[in-house]
Parts: structure tokens; C-alpha cells; sequence
């Protein structure tokens, strides 16, 4: 049994999951093999339509959902709600787009007969992460199943109890066999992904379990979709708008999910000559948007951080930074109804003065914590922003949108957003992913759904048609 307790009331128990053998795997792989067959021959369209009907089952239990999700993982309320909402409107948007993105395509002119199909890869594997677990495991379920695969989820056991009841509603609108969970940690999730009848895997997570499941994987030749972490650089140019708006929407691109977000916003750089300016702007509108506490509380923006483990490991970060020179600087308020002693509460850090190879700089933090940096030339920052191994986001702030894309072409990360950061600037067409060591692949976007489906193609060749041209018997076509 996997049971998870409140990481804001350390002591609550929320709920648990029966955590799944590695016979159970083996079953529920082969389930989700004889389920996906049936699947596959049903037109997209029709697919759509169930996983529409799929999406109107799970749209009533959202307070429900959020409220669990709130409290397995930390996550303010209203941020829980925001997830599961997004995530049917993500299934609903999947459903509408496939059917066209996955049609056959043919052509048939004087180079011959071509027929180009879109078809399922068979039983796709997905491992997930606790931060987010329904939006990051539906980004997977419903193109796999709108392709017409079947798919197994293996949740994170820090929050697998939302998305299991998730998964479980959506599996009651579906034909039986395609869509599964299956609960443990890293030793369920190598059973999973090394399975003889898993054709395709879908992995978003930290780096080391990467490398594993990536390395299980190679060893059938399974394809993989690795979606992993960043150490995204903001940069502001010189003409940024430093006003309460964009500086509240820069704060909370930090300290969201207690900066425990892939996506958020983890390096600040801002121009000298407006260094003192920022620092003041900041601190006053994380004033106005931190407020941590406990998740259900109501105005709180900012729950725990995930595990005791979490929680020393981030405040290890400013230690080293301070021991190094820099300085911490508290933000925001906190909820005066809410025991900080009682759960896994770090509070928001801005750290300056943090010399450039300080961990907090060099590292994804994952926790509420940023470093704040100066720069004077636009090359050296280009160059600081592209340091490092890895390439998921980074965001450009500038009052003019030409200058700001201009420099965002220049940067090496697989999403520059442009005057915000993170959630405020994701879009359901724009494909979502990593460069360098951040991953490959691509999630959201037609990429998201066509990740799922593999090109197979029938052909007959002009040449060889009755009246045609023929060829020699090995020859090369021209
Ligand atoms: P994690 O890597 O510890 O765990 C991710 C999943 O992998 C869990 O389900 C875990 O049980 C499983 N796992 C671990 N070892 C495994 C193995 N050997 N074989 C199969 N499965 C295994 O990550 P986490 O702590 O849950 O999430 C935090 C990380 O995820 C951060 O680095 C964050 O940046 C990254 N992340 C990336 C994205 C993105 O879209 N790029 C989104 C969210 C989180």
C-alpha cells in the first residue's frame, strides 16, 4: 500500500493506493494490448467522440479532484482547480484536433500511388511526476488514445491518489482494456517501461530516473519522449516594464507550486541601470501575490514544498549562497492561520549577490528560492542565459515585442515566452519541450498528438503499374 500524507499537516494521512506487483504490470500490459487492438480499428472521429464523452464524466468530480490534489500535494487550491480544468480542456482540444492531424493522406499522380497512414504504436507506457499529475499525465493519455493506442500510467507515489480517481473516471467512458494505472515507484515504472508489449514510452520527470527509463527502454528498442527539467533564465532588457502587473505575474512564474514547476521562472537577469529599480519592484509585488500557508486556505499562493528531503535540500541552496557572499531576501506575507511548523514550508528567498557558479545559479532549484543577477551587455548575457546543460524555457521582457523576439532567437531552450513566464504563457497549439539535456520530444501542440502515431506508408510505384514504364529489375528510381 502507497500512502500519502499532507505535506502541509505532516501528520494527515490523505489517502493511499495498492501498489501494483510486477505480475500486475504484466497483466495489465496484456489487458491494454488485447483492449488497444479493438481500439485502433475505430475511425478517429468516433475515437474523438468517446474521449469527449470521456472528458463530460470527469467534469463534474473537478472540486472534488482539486481538493484531493490540494492536499496530496501541497498545491493551493485554486491552482488544483486551475489543473484539473485545464487538463479536460486539453482532452477536449486533443479530440477536436486529431481526426485531421491522423487522416490517411493519398496521392496518386505520374509518380505512382502513395498512401500515408498514421497508425498506433500499441500499448504506450507513461511515467509522470508529482508537481503537476494530471495535466502532465493527460498531456499523454489523450493523444496516445485519440491515436488510437492503449495506455498505462504510472504516477509518481508523492500524488498518485487525484490522478488514479481521474484515471479511473475517464477509464468507466472507455472500452475496457485501454487505459490503466499501475502504482509503486522506480522499480514499477522499469517493470512497465522494459515490458516486451510496450511499444512506446512517455517520461517526464528528473534526470537520473531519465537516464534509467531511457536506458530500459534501449534495450527492446522502444522509442521514448523524455520531458525533464530546466533552469530557466528570465531576461530583462533595459526597456522592460517593471510595473506591479508584469512583476506580479514574474513572481508568481517563480513561486508557483513553490517554484517546484519545470517551467518556472529560475534565473533572474536584469540590466544594471535598473538593478536597484527591480529589486523594489519585486519585493513589493510579492508583497501583493505570496502568501503561504496552507493549501486550503483561502488567498494562500503558496503551499509546502513536496518531502522533509525537498525542504532541506532547497534551504541547503541559500545556505551555500549566503556562505558564498550573496544575501537573502524573504518575500511575501504569510497566512497567519496556518502552523508553518507543521508541514514541509519553505518560504520564498530571492538571493542577490550570489557569485555565478553558486548552485542556486547553476542548478534547477525546484523550490522557492531565485537568484537575482545583474548584466551590462546583451552578449555576455545571451551567454550566461545559454551556460549549462540544460534548455527548457527562458523568457524575454522588453516593451518592444520585435526587440524581444529578436533575442529570444538567440537563446537555446525549447519555449522562450515573451513578458511572462510559465503557465500564463502556455498555449494548447504551441508544442512544448526541451533542448540540450531537457529532454526531446514534444507535448501540447500537433507535435503533442502526433508524438503518438508513427508513418506507415503503401506504394505503388508508376513504373510498374499496368501500362507503365517498367524498370531493370534493381534499379534505383529516377
Ligand atoms: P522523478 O524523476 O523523481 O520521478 C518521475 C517518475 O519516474 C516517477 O513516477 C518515479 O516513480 C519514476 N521513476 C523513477 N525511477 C524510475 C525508473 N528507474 N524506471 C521507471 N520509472 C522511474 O521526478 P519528480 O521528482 O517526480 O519530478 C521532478 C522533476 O521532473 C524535475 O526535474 C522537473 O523539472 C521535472 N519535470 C519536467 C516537466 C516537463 O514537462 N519538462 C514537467 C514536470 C516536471
Amino acid at each position: 500500500m502507497i500512502e500519502r500524507h499532507n505535506p502541509a499537516r505532516v501528520g494527515e494521512l490523505v489517502g493511499s493506493v495498492a501498489a501494483t506487483s510486477p505480475d500486475g504490470v504484466d497483466a495489465v500490459v496484456r489487458a491494454a494490448a488485447h483492449g488497444q487492438r479493438a481500439w485502433a480499428a475505430v475511425a478517429a472521429d468516433e475515437r474523438a467522440s468517446v474521449l469527449r464523452r470521456a472528458a463530460d464524466a470527469v467534469a463534474p468530480h473537478v472540486e472534488e479532484l482539486a481538493v484531493l490534489l490540494a492536499r496530496e500535494s501541497g498545491k493551493p487550491l485554486a491552482d488544483c482547480r486551475g489543473e484539473v480544468g485545464f487538463a479536460l480542456t486539453y482532452l477536449r482540444w486533443t479530440a477536436g484536433r486529431a481526426p485531421a492531424l491522423l487522416a490517411d493522406r493519398e496521392i496518386d499522380d505520374d509518380a505512382g500511388r502513395l498512401l500515408l497512414q498514421r497508425k498506433p504504436y500499441g500499448v504506450v507506457a507513461a511515467i509522470t511526476p508529482w508537481n503537476a499529475p494530471v495535466i502532465l499525465t493527460m498531456l499523454k493519455v489523450a493523444p496516445a488514445l485519440a491515436a488510437g493506442n492503449a495506455i498505462v500510467v504510472k504516477p509518481s507515489p508523492l500524488a498518485p491518489l487525484a490522478i488514479d480517481r481521474v484515471l479511473r473516471l475517464l477509464a468507466d467512458a472507455l472500452p475496457d482494456g485501454l487505459l490503466h494505472a499501475v502504482h509503486g515507484g522506480g522499480e514499477t515504472g522499469a517493470a512497465l517501461v522494459g515490458h516486451r508489449l510496450v511499444r512506446k514510452v512517455a517520461f517526464t520527470g528528473g534526470a537520473a530516473a531519465a537516464s534509467q527509463v531511457a536506458a530500459t527502454a534501449a534495450l527492446l528498442a522502444t522509442p521514448t519522449v523524455l520531458e525533464l527539467g530546466g533552469n530557466d533564465p528570465v531576461l530583462l532588457l533595459p526597456d522592460a516594464d517593471l510595473g506591479p502587473e508584469p512583476m506580479r505575474r514574474l513572481v508568481l512564474a517563480s513561486f508557483a507550486t513553490s517554484g517546484q514547476v519545470c517551467m518556472a521562472a529560475k534565473r533572474l537577469y536584469v540590466h544594471r541601470s535598473r538593478y536597484d529599480e527591480f529589486l523594489e519592484s519585486y519585493q513589493d509585488a510579492a508583497r501583493s501575490v505570496l502568501r503561504t500557508g496552507d493549501p486550503l486556505h483561502d488567498g494562500v499562493s503558496m503551499g509546502p514544498v513536496i518531502t522533509a528531503e525537498a525542504a532541506h535540500r532547497v534551504r541547503g541552496l541559500v545556505d551555500d549562497a549566503v556562505a558564498r557572499g550573496g544575501r537573502a531576501i524573504p518575500l511575501g506575507l504569510t497566512d497567519p492561520a496556518t502552523d508553518l511548523g507543521g508541514g514541509h514550508f519553505v518560504l520564498p528567498t530571492l538571493v542577490v549577490d550570489a557569485p555565478a557558479d553558486a548552485p542556486v545559479v547553476t542548478e534547477e532549484q525546484f523550490g522557492p528560492v531565485v537568484p537575482l543577477l545583474a548584466y551590462d551587455d546583451v552578449d555576455d548575457l545571451v551567454e550566461r542565459a545559454n551556460a549549462g546543460e540544460l534548455g527548457l524555457g527562458a523568457s524575454v521582457w522588453s516593451a518592444d515585442e520585435d526587440r524581444a523576439f529578436a533575442l529570444a532567437r538567440r537563446i537555446e531552450a525549447g519555449f522562450v515566452f515573451v513578458n511572462t513566464h510559465n503557465r500564463t504563457g502556455m498555449s494548447l497549439r504551441a508544442p512544448f519541450g526541451g533542448v540540450k539535456r531537457s529532454g526531446y520530444g514534444r507535448e501540447y501542440g500537433d507535435e503533442g498528438i502526433t508524438e503518438y502515431a508513427q508513418t506507415c506508408v503503401v506504394h505503388a510505384p508508376a513504373a510498374f503499374r499496368a501500362g507503365g514504364a517498367g524498370a531493370a529489375a534493381n534499379a534505383y528510381p529516377t
